[in-house]
């Protein structure tokens, strides 16, 4: 099967494809070359959508919200496959359990925990991106992991086809989960505790008023750059070993925050690796500690876990 019949597959499904889109449309950096191929297939079409790929011996990967990745100024090699079309919740008041596809947008859940008076969430209010790419890095904040709500989780696995794992076998760690090579996370059911809505929303707005006096929430950036060594804080080291307002073209360490790098506007992926670089080897000369990445880098030359 050529592009044509590709093509003509997405056509028949109603996926949206498109060939050399630029990955900064995609990413909170607004930094990213071009990806070959992007598809935007909802749950029913993935399966059939990888496997047309797979024969056809074109490399795909995943991306969510896209708002925890570097891409490189190159691009991205074969497809990539966006999760935006995979966004039913279902709810069982009842039990209070979601079964959320990997698509949704974690704010669009937490809304919902709101209105149905579900606690549990509330230490990720305020992140952005999707629940899939949440559980892929097993997304956190104020001492709360996603690992903590989990139930199981839904993945389409090559040669293997859907498994349903429990929390036990995502092996989830601090801003990791085992995810076997090439399978997509398609949904995830999620148990948490009935509340009185009330109390809920005042738990979110707390921890967004915090989160926004800590954290550049309103500029173009990826989070934590870099993972906290064992216990002690990525952003204290960068900011002590003088880092803060340190800049690589248009990218700069972060004034408020220095575990963030914010794009200014002009930055490329080039800048933000040689700031990288250049913190890192600072944070080293002074700590001897060595920082490791927290943000997946993608691209051409490259893919880092
Ligand atoms: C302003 C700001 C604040 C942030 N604050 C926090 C915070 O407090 N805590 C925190 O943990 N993070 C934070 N982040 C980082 C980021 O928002 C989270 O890590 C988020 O969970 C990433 O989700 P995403 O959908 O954007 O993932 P993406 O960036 O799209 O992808 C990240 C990785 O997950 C993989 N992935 C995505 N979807 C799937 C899927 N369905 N199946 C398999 N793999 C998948 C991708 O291949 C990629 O490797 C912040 C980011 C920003 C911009």
């Amino acid at each position: 099967m050529g592009y044509e019949l590709l093509k003509e597959f997405c056509i028949s499904r109603d996926i949206d494809i498109r060939f050399d889109e630029p990955m900064s449309r995609h990413t909170s950096l607004k930094i990213g070359g071009p990806a070959d191929m992007t598809f935007f297939p909802d749950e029913s079409s993935l399966s059939e959508l990888k496997r047309i790929l797979a024969a056809e011996r074109i490399l795909s990967i995943v991306i969510g919200g896209g708002t925890n990745i570097l891409v490189r100024d190159n691009g991205i090699e074969g497809a990539v496959i966006f999760t935006s079309k995979m966004n039913n919740i279902a709810l069982n008041a009842e039990r209070a359990t979601l079964n959320i596809e990997a698509g949704c947008s974690l704010q669009k859940v937490i809304n919902m925990c709101v209105e149905n008076g579900f606690g549990g969430m509330e230490g990720l209010a305020g992140i952005p991106g999707s629940i899939g790419g949440a559980i892929a890095g097993n997304a956190g904040s104020f001492g709360f992991e996603i690992k903590d709500v989990i139930k199981s989780v839904n993945l389409l696995m090559p040669d293997v086809g859907i498994k349903e794992l429990s929390v036990s076998d995502m092996n989830f760690q601090y801003r990791s989960a085992k995810i076997p090579p090439d399978s997509i996370i398609l949904s995830a059911v999620l148990s948490l505790k009935k509340d009185e809505p009330v109390e809920v929303r005042k738990r979110i707005d707390e921890f967004i008023k915090e989160k926004k006096s800590k954290q550049p929430v309103s500029k173009a950036s990826a989070g934590c750059v870099f993972k906290n060594p064992k216990d002690i804080a990525a952003g204290r080291l960068i900011d002590e070993a003088g880092c803060k307002g340190m800049r690589a073209g248009d990218i700069e360490v972060s004034a408020m925050h220095a575990n963030f790098f914010i794009n200014n506007g002009k930055g490329t992926a080039d800048d933000f690796l040689k700031l990288m670089d250049t913190v890192s080897s600072k944070v080293k000369e002074k700590f001897g500690i060595i920082l490791e990445p927290e943000i997946r880098i993608l691209g051409r030359s490259g893919y880092i876990e």
